[in-house]
């Protein structure tokens, strides 16, 4: 069981847009904001420049929880992108945040080996740091 070493990562660094700037704002300060309709209720991420339930305009960016539960996972097992190979094997889970469901958020399961993610598993946000712009949100196991 080894574990990745993503310290040895040259992680290509996110790009914010007008419509994504507030999600890696709320990142900056360890939160996770999610787009909410105000119309119907709906969540949504990435963010969208209307509502992908009822196509309405009135979206506001509202913190959530940061645990969740794994919903999908692939193991990479090959580096596809020659900067990820320190990390091989690594884990990239895919999470249903608590308190927005449906949405479904990516990120590297961090702090565990690749075999231990599982789809049911518990995990919790974990903020990683690239640059002064950028923290990117990761996973930890709960
Ligand atoms: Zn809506």
């Amino acid at each position: 069981m080894t574990m990745s070493d993503w310290a040895k990562v040259e992680r290509p660094i996110p790009v914010p847009t007008e419509l994504t700037k507030p999600f890696w704002e709320g990142t900056k300060q360890g939160l996770i904001l999610f787009q909410h309709c105000q119309t119907c209720g709906n969540w949504q991420h990435p963010p969208a420049p209307t509502c992908t339930n009822c196509v309405g305009i009135d979206l506001k960016f509202e913190p959530v929880e940061g645990k969740g539960t794994i919903y999908s996972y692939t193991i990479g097992h090959h580096g596809g992108d020659r900067r990820f190979a320190p990390a091989i094997p690594y884990a990239s889970i895919v999470v249903e945040l608590d308190g927005a469901k449906g949405v479904l958020m990516a990120g590297n399961l961090l702090g565990a080996p690749s075999t231990e993610a599982k789809v049911g598993r518990r995990v919790q946000i974990v903020f990683e740091p690239l640059t002064d712009e950028i923290t990117l949100p990761q996973f930890k196991l709960a």
